[in-house]
């Protein structure tokens, strides 16, 4: 049977599912514009989750949520940016985040904590977020989502919210994607992940000292993110059917006879201890056909996911929550211009994950050249070549290529449309 809390309001200007990273900068910056916001998650954090390394893009909305003395204050790592071992040949080369625009350096974190920092400003700032809560299904009337059932942990039964709008930021759980939308699946990043955390692991060497290392093996590549002076994360990604087919070993055994192959990786581990187990994820890169309906919207991996390669999954959710605020902040305004207004939002938010998405999935063709892969990134956002080569594929890889509206979007002809005094007679 579904109640209303004691004691506990159930209405609000907007309902987030989901205290990560989108759900959490969404919240907060409605929040901080003065609306009735309600967040659920049904973990209790700090919670651990994978996604460790960041790129500048992720800065801006830390910015607008005034995190940024925070996460200096927290002792996260400064990544400056990046060494790879990949292409036609085994030279190391490397990117610095300077190269491309508004900020040189971003963060590797670990997640509980940086996942807890943001829900808590969300809180600061006036949301009411509520955990150990699982939102269930959608409350729907008239064709219309006004709500959710949800459940508390260690409480019987269900309980509802309502709202003018409701987010969902549930991450790969897509509670309400999963329902409204079918999703397309990216077959050439069919991916699955296999990663733990070591310690005593030497560094890159001079400017490269808190780069994230990125080397390519035949079958998958490795990543390596010095997460502080003592923990590194390391971590496998390898096509579904490599680790499935074709060979007779577990995912872990397979990250053990594949690091053994790496050269730059090797010597970063030569004296290190594993300090944890194994985990392993599924790594498969997809869009939902539909990024919003009546009453509800999607932002976050429950909109859209891509593959890790290049550390873009924070960013984009964080930037796409950023935007999403303004939006909706206008839209409790304006009903009015919701359905034009979420519309320009899904065309930004999927054309901005769409550059980066054929991006990586060319990145993966290792037999080409340093210059090849900066001239696809040129070709993708800057057709007009008005930056070198080389500084659009730092800024797309930092998020920022700027190709698209998703930070500025602009309603100003929707309101005055929906505010113009109808002439009588018409
Ligand atoms: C192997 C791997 C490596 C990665 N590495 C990186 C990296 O280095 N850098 C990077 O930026 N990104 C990385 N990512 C991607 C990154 O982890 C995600 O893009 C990011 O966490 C998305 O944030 P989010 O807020 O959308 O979702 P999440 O962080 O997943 O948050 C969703 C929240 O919703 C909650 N939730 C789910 N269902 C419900 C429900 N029914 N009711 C209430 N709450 C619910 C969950 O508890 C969770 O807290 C990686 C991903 C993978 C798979």
């Amino acid at each position: 049977m579904s109640s209303t809390l004691y004691g506990f309001p159930d209405d609000f200007d907007v309902i987030v599912i989901g205290g990560g990273p989108a759900g959490a900068t969404t919240a907060g910056l409605l929040a901080q514009r003065g609306r009735r916001v309600l967040v659920l998650d049904r973990e209790r954090f700090p919670r651990y989750h994978v996604g460790e390394s960041l790129i500048p893009a992720f800065m801006k909305p830390m910015e607008e949520l005034g995190l940024l003395d925070r996460m200096e204050q927290m002792g996260f790592e400064r990544k400056y940016g990046g060494t790879l071992v990949w292409g036609n040949n085994q030279v190391p080369w490397n990117f610095s985040f300077n190269k491309g625009g508004s900020y040189e350096y971003s963060y590797h974190t670990r997640r509980a904590d940086l996942d807890a920092m943001i829900l808590d400003r969300a809180r600061e700032l006036g949301a009411f977020v509520v955990e150990e809560a699982t939102v269930k299904e959608p409350i729907e009337e008239d064709g219309r989502v006004v709500g959710i059932r949800y459940a508390l942990r260690g409480l019987e039964g269900t309980h509802e919210a309502r709202a003018s709008l409701v987010i969902d930021a549930s991450g790969q759980a897509r509670v309400l994607g999963r329902k409204f939308s079918d999703i397309s699946w990216h077959d050439q990043l069919r991916n699955v992940a296999v990663w733990t955390y070591f310690d005593n692991c030497h560094r890159l060497p001079g400017d490269e000292w808190s780069n994230i290392l990125i080397e390519g093996l035949q079958d998958g590549w490795f990543w390596a993110i010095p997460i502080d002076k003592s923990v590194t994360s390391v971590g496998y990604v390898t096509r579904s059917e490599t680790a499935a087919g074709g060979n007779d070993k577990s995912l872990e055994e397979l990250f053990v006879a594949q690091q053994a192959r790496t050269t730059k990786l090797k010597g970063l581990l030569s004296d290190a201890h594993q300090t944890a187990g194994f985990r392993t994820a599924r790594d498969w890169s997809y869009t939902n056909e539909r990024f919003y309906g009546n009453g509800w919207v999607l932002v976050g991996d429950a909109a859209a996911f891509v593959d890790p390669l290049f550390s873009t999954g924070v960013a984009l959710a964080t930037m796409a929550g950023s935007a999403l605020s303004k939006i909706v902040d206008k839209i409790i305004e304006y009903p009015e211009i919701e359905e034009k207004a979420l519309d320009r939002y899904a065309t930004a938010y999927r054309e901005f994950f769409d550059d980066i998405r054929k991006f990586v999935e060319q990145f993966y063709d290792r037999s080409k050249t340093k210059g090849f892969y900066f001239t696809l990134a040129q070709e993708i956002t800057d057709p007009e070549k008005e930056n070198e080569a080389s500084v659009d594929f730092v800024k797309l890889i930092s998020g920022l290529s700027g190709r698209h509206a998703l930070f500025n979007l602009n309603f100003d002809d929707l309101i005055a449309d929906a505010t113009r005094p109808s002439i009588a007679g018409n």
